[in-house]
């Protein structure tokens, strides 16, 4: 199936762009940016959260359940600088996430099918 979205880009000079090209390889011609509008959401994202996430703010700005994100985490799938542990009351620990840490890994992954 093809994907919506997903345009073949085309310099003035009818050449077909290869996809994330940022010169026409035939004439040179700069190509307009075209940003992803993911990354912008991402950017802003981490602009106006802290720089230390809440579980419940941490799986939002992943589009997970908490419950994967606790999977993730336990299993050893999430990078370690990507969280801290706060010896908490008890056996409880307090987890607290790194926005930027935890964007960064989530560019690097595909979450898609985790949930
Ligand atoms: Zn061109």
């Amino acid at each position: 199936m093809l994907q919506k979205g997903v345009k073949q880009m085309v310099c003035l000079c009818k050449t077909k762009l290869p996809e994330g090209a940022r010169f026409c390889p035939e004439c040179g011609r700069q190509v307009p940016a075209r940003r992803e509008p993911v990354e912008e959401t991402e950017e802003r994202v981490v602009k106006q959260l802290d720089p230390l996430l809440k579980p419940a703010e941490a799986a939002r700005v992943l589009k997970i359940s908490r419950w994967m994100l606790d999977e993730l985490r336990t299993r050893g799938v999430l990078p370690r600088e990507c969280y801290m542990e706060i010896p908490g009351s008890g056996k409880r620990k307090i987890i607290r996430y790194h926005t930027k840490e935890l964007l960064t890994w989530k560019g690097q992954v595909d979450l898609s099918t985790a949930g």
